[in-house]
Formats: structure tokens, C-alpha cells, sequence
């Protein structure tokens, strides 16, 4: 068992509901085997400005039950630079942080990777709201997001029925259509429209006249941010805002548009947030005093464990057909094919619930 003194947890990126738990998680599991934990305030800029304090068993009191990061959040591009990244070395130096524990999304894990190659070994916790790390079943925060926007499309369907409209709700996310994917099927929209599958929006507009005439009153169309409308002019216009006008224009259903927006990051953790949180903040722990390092904390078929970062950042690269040149050349033919199968998982997945909400949402 490696002997670290001291480690270090920060939340970086975008913030998730689960994010504390994870805190929490790992501050006891830690404190439990003799190792200190400091907290480092903002992400990866508290390593760059000396922003840390140490957490203790009961600093992380209470805290289980909150949204957001009780460490804050940031986007710190200069930690991206050698001489940030240096100045970060020389805090864990300066503070005897002897490894890290990063808690965000696939920018997190490269700064991970980062401090690992400079020294500082670091463990990656998924924490975002998007379920948009290829690597894994399962992020921390998405089960939340999608409970709050269920919520808010209850209401609007609600009301959409009373008066015979529709709503189009945008729905975070950014390139993943998950959230509005899931949410969609599971509020009963009519459509869904998200960035991995070609929309048909004349089919959407067909299935709104047809349900109308046999009777349906109340409407609702989920629609992925990450889907834009580029104009004749050339400007990016959110497809939801353009869908909703021409459902209006040609069902003759009045038609609203709503954007759920940041109300999707906030709020108490579900129970699935909190369990998922806590048993992967513990194996982080686990990993680090194994000593292993350079490693992200996953969910594979209900099993948390864990994959090397470079690997997991290179299956969502393919994902996401953003392969570099090169970027394949150390992995096996065996390991590629593992990666294709991660991918061909995600898509399977999305695909067949993809065309379950055309089936069964009339
Ligand atoms: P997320 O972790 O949710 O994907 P970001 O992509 O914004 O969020 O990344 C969070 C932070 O991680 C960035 O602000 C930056 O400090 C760090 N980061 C992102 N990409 C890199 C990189 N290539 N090298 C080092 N650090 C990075």
C-alpha cells in the first residue's frame, strides 16, 4: 500500500449535483486509512492561487444533501499552460499534497493526466450532468439533471393540456442528447430532438397533426441545446427556437418555447447521485493508496471500477469522431477493439431509445 501524508480533492468544469457527496466520500475514506485531505477552492485555479483548505470529518458535515460544490468550480485556462501547470507543482509541493483527486468531466481528466505526468499522481471522479464521458455508463449529477427536467416538463405538460399547446423545452447537454433523450421518453414527448441522431422534422410536425386530430391536446417537444440552426446569414440560431415556430406556423397549435437552462446543475442530489458519488469517491481513495494513478472512476453495468484517463479520453475522442493523427498508434489491436466496443455500446443505447420515444409517444 503506497503511503500518501496528504492528498488533495477539487471540482472542476461544470458543476453536478453529487459533486459533495463525492467530497465527502473521499475526505472520510481518506482520513479513516491516515491519509490528511485538503480541499482546493475553484478547481484547477486554487492550485494555481494557494486556494486550500484542509477538510476534515466534519467539514463535510451536512454537506450530502447540497447542490452544487461546497469546493467551487472553474474554468482555469492558464493551468493549461507549462508555467501554470507549474505553478500548481509548486503548491502540492509547497502544501505536502502528495496526489490529487480531480472530480468533473473529460477536461478535468486531462488536467489530471497533466499533474500525473508532472509528478503529482491523480485520480479522475466523473461529475457532470451531461453523461457525455464515453468511458462510463454513468456520471455523477446526470440522474439529478434529469429529475429536475421531468419536474419542469410535468408542469408545462400540465398546462399545455388546459389550453391545447405545446412546448418545445431546450434542454442542457451541450454535443450529448442524453438528458433530452431520457427526458423526453420518460415525459411522454411527442419529439425529441438531440445531436447524435438526424432529425426528421417533418415527420415530428406529421405525428403533431395526426395526434391533434385524433384528439391530443397538450404537446411537448424535447430539444437538445447541443442542436443548432445556421441561417442564411450564417448565424447559429438554437433549433429549439426554430422548431417552435414552425410547429406553431404548421399545426396551428399555439407553441411556447422554454429553456430549462443552469436550473438543470442545481438542486439535492437524488439517491442515485449520492450512492453513485459516495461508492466512486471511495474507490478513488482505494486507487490512490494502491497506487495507481492516472486512472477515472467508472460505471460499467451497475460495477463501479476504473480505466486509465488516456484511454478513456481517447475512446471519447472516438465517440465523438474527433480521433488526432496518431492517436491510436500505442494501443493494441485488442484495445481498439475494445474501444469500438464502448462506442458501439453508446450508440446502441441512444439508437434503441432513440426510436422507443418515436413508438410509443403518439
Ligand atoms: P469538464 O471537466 O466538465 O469537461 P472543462 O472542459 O471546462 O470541463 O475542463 C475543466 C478544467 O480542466 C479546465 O478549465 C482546465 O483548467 C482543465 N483542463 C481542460 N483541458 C485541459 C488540458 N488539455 N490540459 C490541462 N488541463 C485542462
Amino acid at each position: 500500500m503506497t503511503k500518501f501524508r496528504r492528498i488533495g480533492v477539487l471540482t472542476s468544469g461544470g458543476d453536478a449535483p453529487g459533486m459533495n457527496a463525492a467530497i465527502r466520500a473521499i475526505t472520510r475514506k481518506a482520513l479513516d486509512c491516515g491519509v490528511e485531505v485538503m480541499g482546493i477552492i475553484g478547481g484547477y485555479s486554487g492550485l494555481i492561487n494557494e486556494n486550500i483548505i484542509p477538510l476534515t470529518a466534519r467539514s463535510v458535515s451536512n454537506i450530502i444533501t447540497r447542490g452544487g460544490t461546497m469546493l467551487y468550480s472553474d474554468r482555469c485556462l492558464e493551468f493549461k499552460t507549462e508555467e501554470g501547470m507549474q505553478k500548481a507543482i509548486n503548491t502540492c509541493k509547497k502544501f505536502n499534497i502528495d496526489a490529487i483527486v480531480a472530480i468533473g468531466g473529460d477536461g478535468t481528466f486531462r488536467g489530471a493526466t497533466d499533474l500525473t505526468l508532472h509528478g503529482i499522481p491523480a485520480i479522475g471522479v466523473t461529475g457532470t450532468i451531461d453523461n457525455d464521458v464515453t468511458a462510463t455508463d454513468y456520471t455523477v449529477g446526470f440522474d439529478t439533471a434529469m429529475n429536475t427536467v421531468l419536474d419542469f416538463a410535468d408542469k408545462l405538460r400540465d398546462t399545455c393540456e388546459s389550453h391545447a399547446r405545446c412546448n418545445v423545452i431546450e434542454v442542457m447537454g451541450r454535443d450529448c442528447g442524453q438528458i433530452a433523450l431520457m427526458t423526453g421518453v420518460a415525459s411522454g414527448a411527442i419529439a425529441v430532438c438531440i445531436p447524435e441522431v438526424p432529425f426528421d422534422e417533418a415527420e415530428a410536425i406529421e405525428k403533431i397533426k395526426s395526434a391533434k386530430a385524433a384528439g391530443k391536446r397538450g404537446f411537448v417537444v424535447m430539444v437538445s441545446e447541443g442542436v443548432v440552426y445556421t441561417d442564411e446569414n450564417g448565424n447559429s440560431i438554437p433549433y429549439g427556437e426554430v422548431l417552435c415556430k414552425k410547429i406553431q406556423k404548421e399545426t396551428g397549435v399555439e407553441t411556447k418555447f422554454a429553456r430549462i437552462a443552469h436550473a438543470v446543475r442545481g438542486g439535492s442530489p437524488t439517491l442515485r447521485d449520492r450512492l453513485t458519488a459516495s461508492k466512486m469517491g471511495l474507490v478513488a481513495v482505494e486507487l490512490l493508496l494502491a497506487g495507481k494513478s492516472n486512472r477515472v472512476v467508472i460505471e460499467d453495468d451497475g460495477v463501479i471500477t476504473d480505466m486509465d484517463i488516456l484511454f478513456a479520453l481517447t475512446v471519447d475522442r472516438m465517440y465523438k469522431n474527433k480521433l488526432k493523427d496518431g492517436d491510436l498508434d500505442r494501443y493494441s489491436a485488442e484495445e481498439i477493439a475494445e474501444m469500438e466496443k464502448i462506442c458501439n455500446k453508446r450508440r446502441e443505447e441512444i439508437n434503441s431509445l432513440y426510436k422507443m420515444s418515436y413508438e410509443i409517444c403518439k
